[in-house]
């Protein structure tokens, strides 16, 4: 099977195979085992999508109606079972096998996640090599950011901080007004001086617990503890 294959379409192949040979050796009564509790449950389905599939029931209904039966049964698990342990044996050293046939065409359905992780690879590169990108400390791996049941005010606080864009440090700009700085250090005030460097809030941050690092303070799991650091300063409402 080419590598992008999936499991299950590799398995739904095996099963599509044994049916053909049940055919060539013109069987009447046939019974399959397959250890793949997907596919033999997927057989069932009156509309299936997959081309493999599609084309598994076509040939059980062709052979129906030539008088031949084919069972598909599901065997839990192949371990201590000798038969198909033999099987097992026998696909690893068919997969070894250069001169084995490999099978061209595989359901576009396949391609997702292959295509999937091709783009992902393609931001996840761009993403690092952006030299003015503010939200790389924040988020190095884009993971998406898991709200856990958090109230929608929590989200919009937490979002904000993360993006670095919040009430208090960028309201200058639809005002038309300049920059705010820190009346402490007079240094432009931003997320990074207000969370972790101006040391007027040093008391306040080890009262509520705010690690201190940027990447862990602005995690769902410390939300409890940045609300309570912004109120203890007095800038919940500016976030
Ligand atoms: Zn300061």
């Amino acid at each position: 099977m080419p590598p992008e294959c999936s499991v299950y379409t590799g398995e739904l192949h095996a099963i599509a195979e044994a049916i053909k040979l049940s055919t060539n050796l013109n069987a009447k009564d046939s019974v399959i085992f397959t250890d793949s509790l997907s596919s033999s449950q997927s057989i069932k389905q009156p509309y299936p999508k997959h081309p493999i599939l599609k084309n598994i029931k076509t040939q059980l209904y062709e052979m129906r109606l030539q008088g031949k039966n084919i069972e598909l049964v599901w065997i839990p698990s192949h371990i201590g079972i000798p038969g198909n342990e033999e099987a097992d044996v026998a696909a690893k050293e068919a997969s070894a096998d250069p001169s084995a046939k490999i099978i061209s065409k595989i359901p576009y359905t396949d391609m997702k996640p292959v295509i999937k992780t091709y783009i992902r690879n393609i931001w996840h590169d761009r993403w690092h090599k952006n030299q003015n990108n503010k939200l790389l400390q924040i988020n190095p791996n884009l993971n998406p950011v898991q709200y856990m049941g958090m109230c929608r005010r929590y989200q919009v606080i937490l979002t904000r901080l993360r993006t670095g864009h919040t009430k208090l440090t960028h309201q200058h700009l639809l005002q038309r007004d300049v920059a705010r700085k820190c009346e402490t250090c007079q240094t432009n005030l931003d997320v990074n001086h207000i969370l972790l460097d101006c040391p007027s809030y040093q008391r306040q941050r080890r009262a509520s617990g705010l690690p201190g690092d940027l990447r862990e303070i602005l995690t769902p799991q410390n939300i409890d503890r940045l609300v309570t650091f912004l109120k203890c300063i007095n800038i919940l409402c500016d976030i």
